[in-house]
C-alpha cells in the first residue's frame, strides 16, 4: 500500500520495492502525480503530463510482475520525466519552441525505447530553453520553470524542467542533454545530481540536434546510485547514431567503505579565478578537504586554454547549430506562416515567427561564422582552439584520474536578471563548455549551501571514465549530508 510520500523514494528503492511486490507501480505512479499535482503550479516544470499513458503501462507492468515474469528491469515501477527534445512516439515534443508547437513524432529516441525496456514510466516531458539554448529555462516560448529553492531565481538551463523537477520530488530522475552544460548546470543550481557522459556513450538518435559535435543525453537524479542506475539504462551501443562508440558501460557497483585511497584529483586554477562567488569558492575549499580526508591525493594544476573555451564554443555552436535548423521550413515540422504569397516567402515567415529571440541571435551568428570570407577567420580559429583546449585536457589526464571544480561559478541568480544581456548568460558556463569541446564526461554533485542556494561540485574524467566518476562522487555523497537536502515547496512559494 502506497504511502503519502512514496514519491519521495529513490528510484533504486522504488524499484526494489515494485519487484519485491510491496508497491505496485499503479501505486507509485498515483502517488507521483499527485506530488506533480500539489507542486507543479509553484514549479512549472512540464509542459506534458502523460498520465494516461504512465498509468496505462504501470497496470501492463503490475500484472506482468503478479504472472511472474522476472525480466522487467532496472527501472521498472520508476516514475521519469524527459527533456521535451526527446522524440516521444504519440507525444507533443516541442522544443519550448513555437515552430515545433503542435509535432507529434512519429518515433521513440532510442533512449525513449530504453526506458520502456527497462520498466520505466514517463510521466512528461519537462520545459526548457527553446532548442536547448540559454543557461536559465527562460528562453522558453512557453513560460519559464522556477527553482524550487526560490520561486523567484532560475532553476538554470537548458534542461530547467527536467532538473526542477527531481529537485521538487516531481520524480526521482530525469533526463536531459547537455550541449555546453545544459545538465551540470541546472543540476548545480537545483542541488542534485546531473552527468553529462563521455560523447558517444549515449545515442542521440530521436534528440532533436543543437550541435552534433556536443550534444549528449545526461541524467539527473537526487543521489549518485540513481544517476548511475538511469546512466546505465540509456548508454550504449546504437547503429542508429553514427556518432555512438558502441561501447557499454561496465556494471558500477556501489557499498562498502567510501575511499578514495590512491584516487589523483588535480584542481585547475583556471576555474577558481575571477569571476567566482566567495561562497561557492568557500563550499569547493571545503569539498576538496573531504576528498582528501577519503584518501585522494589533490595538487593543483593547469588547463591553459581555459579563458578561449567559451569563445570558441560560442562560434561552434552556433555553426552547427545554424546547418541543424535549417529543416525548420515551415513545410516538414509545425508551424507554417499562414501569410505568404511564394515559397520563399512562406519560408521567412515561417521561420520569423516560429524561432525566438536566441534561437535567431544564435543561427545569425552561426551563419555569419560559416559563410566565405569569414570561415578561416571564425569557425576554422575555433576548431584550432578546441583542440587545445582537448590537449589541455589530455595533458592533464596523463598526471591525474580527475579534475575537480565549481560547476557554476555562481549560484542560481533572479528571473529576469540576465535576460537583456546575452553576454553575462553565456558567462554562466565557464565552467561546463570545456568539457563538450574536449568530448570528455563530468557530473555535478550537491556541495552545500551558498546564502540558501545550492553549490555543485563538478568531477571531470578521461574518456569511458563515467563509472568512476560515479564511484567517486558516491565515496563523497556518503560522508557528506547533501543528498538528504530538500527544498520546503510546501510552505513558502
Ligand atoms: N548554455 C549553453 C548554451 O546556451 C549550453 C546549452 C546546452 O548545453 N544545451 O548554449
Amino acid at each position: 500500500m502506497a504511502a503519502a510520500s512514496t514519491y519521495k523514494l529513490s528510484a533504486t528503492r522504488l524499484n526494489r520495492l515494485f519487484l519485491a511486490g510491496e508497491l505496485s507501480a499503479v501505486e507509485i505512479t498515483e502517488s507521483v502525480l499527485q506530488r506533480i499535482k500539489t507542486v507543479e503550479p509553484k514549479v512549472t516544470a512540464f509542459l506534458t503530463i502523460t498520465a494516461e499513458r504512465a498509468l496505462e503501462r504501470a497496470k501492463k507492468l503490475d500484472s506482468r510482475r503478479r504472472a511472474g515474469d522476472t525480466e522487467l528491469g532496472a527501472l521498472a515501477g520508476v516514475p521519469v520525466a524527459i527533456k521535451d527534445n526527446l522524440c516521444t512516439d504519440g507525444v507533443p515534443t516541442t522544443c519550448a519552441s513555437q515552430i515545433l508547437k503542435g509535432y507529434v513524432p512519429p518515433y521513440d529516441a532510442t533512449v525513449v525505447e530504453r526506458l520502456h525496456g527497462s520498466g520505466a514510466l514517463i510521466v512528461g516531458k519537462t520545459n526548457m530553453d527553446e532548442f536547448a539554448m540559454g543557461s536559465s529555462g527562460e528562453n522558453s516560448s512557453f513560460g519559464v520553470t522556477r527553482n524550487p529553492w526560490d520561486p523567484n531565481r532560475v532553476p538554470g538551463g537548458s534542461s530547467s524542467g527536467s532538473a526542477a523537477a527531481v529537485a521538487a520530488e516531481e520524480v526521482p530522475i530525469s533526463l536531459g542533454s547537455d550541449t555546453g552544460g545544459s545538465v551540470r548546470q541546472p543540476a548545480a543550481l537545483c542541488g542534485v545530481v546531473g552527468l553529462k557522459p563521455t560523447y558517444g556513450y549515449v545515442s542521440r538518435y530521436g534528440l532533436v540536434a543543437f550541435a552534433s559535435s556536443l550534444d549528449q543525453i545526461g541524467p539527473f537524479a537526487r543521489d549518485v546510485e540513481d544517476c548511475a542506475r538511469l546512466f546505465s539504462v540509456i548508454a550504449g551501443p546504437d547503429r542508429r547514431d553514427s556518432t555512438n562508440a558502441g561501447r557499454t558501460p561496465p556494471a558500477i557497483k556501489f557499498g562498502g567503505e567510501p575511499s578514495l585511497k590512491g584516487v589523483k584529483l588535480g584542481v585547475p586554477r583556471e576555474y577558481f579565478a575571477a569571476g567566482i562567488d566567495s561562497e561557492v569558492k568557500a563550499r569547493l575549499d571545503e569539498a576538496i578537504r573531504q576528498l582528501q580526508a577519503l584518501g585522494a591525493s589533490v595538487a593543483e594544476c593547469s588547463l591553459p586554454h581555459t579563458e578561449h573555451a567559451l569563445a570558441a564554443y560560442y562560434i561552434i555552436a552556433p555553426a552547427e547549430a545554424s546547418a541543424n535548423l535549417a529543416r525548420f521550413d515551415g513545410v516538414k515540422y509545425g508551424h507554417r506562416t499562414s501569410g505568404a504569397s511564394g515559397l520563399l516567402e512562406m519560408y521567412g515567415k515561417s521561420r520569423a515567427e516560429g524561432f525566438g529571440p536566441e534561437v535567431k541571435r544564435r543561427i545569425m551568428i552561426g551563419t555569419y561564422a560559416l559563410s566565405s570570407g569569414y570561415y578561416d577567420a571564425y569557425y576554422k580559429k575555433a576548431q584550432q582552439v578546441r583542440t587545445l583546449v582537448m590537449r589541455d585536457f589530455e595533458a592533464a589526464f596523463a598526471q591525474f584520474d580527475a579534475l575537480v571544480t565549481p560547476t557554476s561559478p555562481i549560484p542560481a541568480w533572479g528571473l529576469g536578471e540576465k535576460t537583456e544581456d546575452p553576454l553575462t548568460m553565456y558567462l554562466a558556463d565557464v565552467c561546463t563548455i570545456p568539457i563538450n569541446l574536449a568530448g570528455v564526461p563530468a557530473l555535478s554533485v550537491p556541495c552545500g549551501f551558498a546564502g540558501g542556494l545550492p553549490v555543485g561540485m563538478q568531477l571531470i574524467g578521461k574518456h569511458f571514465d563515467d563509472h568512476k566518476l560515479l564511484q567517486y562522487a558516491w565515496a563523497y555523497e556518503k560522508v557528506t549530508n547533501h543528498a538528504a537536502a530538500r527544498p520546503a515547496l510546501e510552505g513558502g512559494l
